[in-house]
């Protein structure tokens, strides 16, 4: 009897400690219909109403958009919003100076006046999710002509988003699902007043740096704060210094209860973008040509800023941001080519797509439309490949030249000049040279020198002749395949490279000036790569996309009548989604077990006062040695980041990381190296995404920051 008694007690506490992963990154519409009962089996204690609701206030009002590409949490009622440190860190450092320099020292406003306004940044709330597969689908065809079939979409689109916006002030979005066999529209109220109101220093924010990105154990305190502000009728507003702190409709409790392994996390938030169903021959595409090229074009310039950052303080400010812009996908790239491999993803997916080939053999008369599909898909990445390889690798090296925005920002004054007369002419050239000047001022340009020859050899050596532009065969038979000696002839023979010689020539007539920048030989170069690029390798791409949007569709379609027990997720999109799992560590390799967990303990394992990376500011020493952690503390250590098992991507930066009950136990920043592969194949063995533990983030504001105005604005669950 006693056993009976004892029996399910023990299943239950079972149930709660043993850690589970689920792949997928959910959408939070169709929560109610696929997954809430799952996750309400593995722990969750909401309904899929308190998650996503359209009709009250739901946790999704507690989520948002955090500028371009981060997500950000509500966490007063008072419009105060939390995200990460490597999210908010180009505002810090817009508002840091040599003499003030707060991202080195860190900022914490005292008062809503100290609050410091960032022009352009804005936060988005989700207000609405419809499906508009229907009239977005209207008058469509699956055998209407590709290019007519995305031009009647595109126009349903247009028309659906004026209808809906035509007398608010929401912005629509609608995008395409499971490559165009659904689509859901997405309706926002973007605020765009948003002021940072705080930040620990850097050496707390992004303690570990580069050394430790992607990587696990984690010791990084990776937040800052910043809060919306809304007109008087809390609406959005332009910044004005009467704008108010917005009421939010709801806001996050932070739990001081912890985590222990098994617990049910979920994330919400809005990851960029995945491939998950690509086929093999894609991903091979991907981690044995584009990223190891991509890689290679970002070391040198990775190497030439380290230098540069290392020649003044001035350096160092202007640039950490960029430098670490670029280390984080060339770290990243070189953890999926790795972790791809390790894992097996390429044959895994050869796997897969044997059995559906052998699954539309036996299914062939029932459902034709899948046959030949696989061999289509095959003669179709036979054009797209190279067409794919051109374009990754061109778009990585234009966006490394930094001369190049030079090029466009003289011929978008250049062009003004014809038909501007007497003054106006010598305005635009003044404004002109003083663009100029700043743009030398803010951008590396010297480093295009050394870069050119480096990258054009990379383009080369990467690409099919078709996608070349006419220059290779000066550098071929000119200058015998010496891309330095090509480089150097331009750079003699050129004035945009040469300011001296450029400002003489804006002395001369209008007439003038465009005739020779057209000749220069930089803009010469500059023009045949763009033509190639932009008129050849990217519209032919352009074009095949309908095409592999096509094939996909019916592979899909087919993938998920193959295999009717499982259920398939959409790739991520920038919009908003739901992913969910349990805190857990993992084994990486045989004999090697890591914790879940870090704590304070870690951060003084890793200083070195020699180290950039690894400095441990004052502040957080002396809390330190204090020693009185009070409340935050777990077995008397202050806890500092956790792994869980949440599938996560790129966007899912500053994102909430909540416990069955809805309340904020951690931010997510980033994943793990066996976990940088999730974003073309999940392993629930040993992806994790890793967030900052709340507990860090209140101990710092207490016993670092000193900050009581804002703890005393949060919900604090103890
Ligand atoms: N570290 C990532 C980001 O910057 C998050 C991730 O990719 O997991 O968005």
């Amino acid at each position: 009897m006693l056993r009976k008694l004892i029996l399910p007690a023990l299943i239950m506490i079972h149930a709660h400690t043993v850690a589970f992963a689920v792949e997928g990154m959910w959408v939070p519409l169709w929560l109610d219909s696929l997954n809430i009962k799952d996750m309400q089996e593995k722990g969750l204690r909401l309904s899929a109403g308190d998650i996503y609701n359209i009709n009250q206030s739901s946790l999704k009002d507690a989520v948002v958009i955090f500028g371009g590409g981060c997500t950000g949490a509500i966490i007063s009622q008072e419009g105060l919003l939390i995200t990460n440190h490597h999210c908010g860190d180009s505002r810090i450092q817009a508002h840091s100076t040599i003499e003030n320099n707060l991202l080195e020292n860190g900022f914490w406003a005292l008062n809503r006046e100290d609050e410091l306004p960032n022009p352009g940044l804005t936060a988005a709330f989700l207000v609405s999710i419809e499906d508009v597969t229907g009239p977005v689908l209207e008058h469509v065809s699956e055998f209407m002509d590709a290019a007519e079939r995305d031009h009647l979409i595109s126009t349903n689109i247009l028309d659906i988003i004026d209808e809906i916006t035509s007398d608010s002030h929401y912005h629509a979005e609608i995008k395409p699902f499971f490559f165009g066999n659904q689509y859901l529209l997405f309706l926002y109220e973007i605020f765009r007043d948003v002021r940072l109101v705080g930040a620990p220093p850097e050496s707390i924010g992004n303690f570990g740096g580069n050394t430790d990105n992607w990587v696990w154990p984690r010791h990084s305190g990776d937040f800052s704060l910043f809060r919306i502000y809304a007109d008087q009728y809390n609406s959005p507003a332009e910044y004005s210094p009467d704008n108010i702190p917005y009421r939010t409709a709801t806001h996050l409790p932070l739990s001081l209860r912890g985590v222990k392994e098994g617990d049910f996390t979920m994330v919400i938030g809005y990851p960029g973008n995945t491939d998950e169903y690509i086929l093999s021959e894609e991903l091979r595409l991907i981690v044995e040509q584009c990223l190891p090229a991509k890689i290679q074009i970002r070391d040198l310039k990775m190497k030439l800023l380290e230098n540069e950052m290392n020649t003044s303080p001035e350096a160092r400010l202007r640039y950490s941001i960029p430098y670490y812009n670029l280390s984080n996908a060339w770290k990243k790239w070189t953890g999926v080519i790795n972790e791809i491999a390790h894992a097996r993803a390429i044959d895994e997916k050869i796997m897969v797509e044997q059995q559906f080939v052998q699954w539309t053999r036996l299914v062939g008369e029932e459902k034709p439309q899948y046959s030949g599909i696989m061999e289509h898909l095959s003669e179709f990445y036979d054009r797209y490949g190279p067409l794919y390889a051109a374009y990754d690798i061109g778009s990585e090296l234009l966006n490394g030249l930094e001369t190049l925005d030079l090029v466009n920002l003289i011929l978008n004054g250049i062009y003004q000049l014809p038909g501007a007369a007497g003054e106006s002419e010598k305005e635009i050239l003044q404004q002109l040279i003083s663009s100029i000047h700043s743009f030398y001022k803010s951008n590396p340009v010297h480093f295009d020198m050394d870069l050119l020859p480096y990258y054009l050899r990379i383009y080369y050596e990467n690409t099919v002749a078709d996608f070349q532009p006419g220059f290779y065969n000066q550098i071929n038979t000119r200058f015998k395949g010496d891309y330095r000696a090509f480089v150097n002839d331009i750079y003699e023979r050129s004035l945009i490279t040469d300011t001296v010689r450029l400002f003489r020539l804006l002395q001369r007539s209008p007439d003038r000036i465009v005739r020779r920048i057209h000749d220069d030989p930089f803009y010469q170069l500059y023009s045949q790569f763009s033509r190639k690029f932009t008129q050849q390798v990217y519209v032919e791409l352009d074009s095949l996309s309908f095409e592999k949007d096509r094939l996909y569709r019916i592979y899909l379609t087919g993938l998920m009548e193959m295999d009717t027990g499982k259920i398939y997720y959409p790739d991520a999109n920038s919009t908003m989604r739901i992913a969910y799992g349990s805190v857990e560590g993992y084994e990486p390799a045989d004999a090697v077990e890591y914790r879940y967990y870090t704590t304070l303990e870690g951060v003084f394992g890793k200083e070195n006062p020699e180290i950039q990376d690894y400095i441990v500011p004052p502040s957080l020493k002396a809390a330190y040695a204090a020693g009185n952690y009070e409340k935050y503390a777990f077995d008397h250590q202050v806890p500092v980041c956790f792994t869980a098992s949440n599938h996560t991507s790129g966007g899912n930066s500053g994102s909430p990381v909540l416990n069955a009950q809805g309340h904020l136990i951690g931010i997510n920043f980033d994943r793990n190296w066996e976990g940088t592969m999730s974003d073309y194949a999940y392993n629930p063995e040993v992806c994790r995404n890793i967030s900052l533990d709340i507990r860090y983030v209140l101990f710092i504001l207490d016993k670092v920051a000193n900050a009581h105005a804002i703890l005393d604005e949060l919900t604090i669950i103890e």
